[in-house]
């Protein structure tokens, strides 16, 4: 297991003004974090990121949604990481995720679910590449 981690503090939840809540609830949870940025993803961007549901039905919508606002990336360090920062997230949709999670207080819906969380940690080591140089990590 990886002590690695990356989420995405997702578009609907910095537009809430929601940053803040999120990372002081993730440092609460034992999160520490290695880097962060604010950034704001274009098309293409996005469609890298999310490449792997290029074919599914939502994806265009997914696309719009990424982009339609800046958002923050950010590396995260703990102990069994990619499994620990899931079950703080819960499910993807908010209204079936369990009560205390991420997402049950800040998502809005299956879509607009406020953060991002990486589901291997093959994905996670990908993920932070996409965003960050290693000497950026500390
Ligand atoms: N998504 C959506 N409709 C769906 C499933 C997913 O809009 O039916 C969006 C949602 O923002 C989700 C992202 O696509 O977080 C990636 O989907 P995935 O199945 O990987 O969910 P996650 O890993 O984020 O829980
Ligand atoms: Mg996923």
């Amino acid at each position: 297991m990886s002590n690695r981690t990356f989420t995405i503090v997702k578009p609907d939840s910095v537009e809430k003004g929601n940053f803040g809540k999120i990372i002081t609830r993730l440092e609460a949870e034992g999160f520490r974090v290695l880097g962060v940025k604010k950034v704001s993803l274009g098309d293409r961007q996005a469609q890298a990121f999310y490449a792997v549901h290029r074919e599914r039905p939502f994806f265009g919508d997914l696309v719009r949604y990424m982009t339609s606002g800046p958002v923050y990336v950010a590396a995260l360090e703990k102990s069994n990481a990619v499994p620990e920062l899931r079950k703080l997230m819960g499910a993807t949709d908010p209204a079936k995720a369990e009560a205390g999670t991420i997402r049950k207080e800040f998502g809005e819906s299956i879509e607009r679910n406020a953060i991002h969380g990486s589901d291997s940690d093959e994905n996670a080591k990908s993920e932070i590449a996409f965003f960050f140089a290693e000497y950026e990590l500390n």
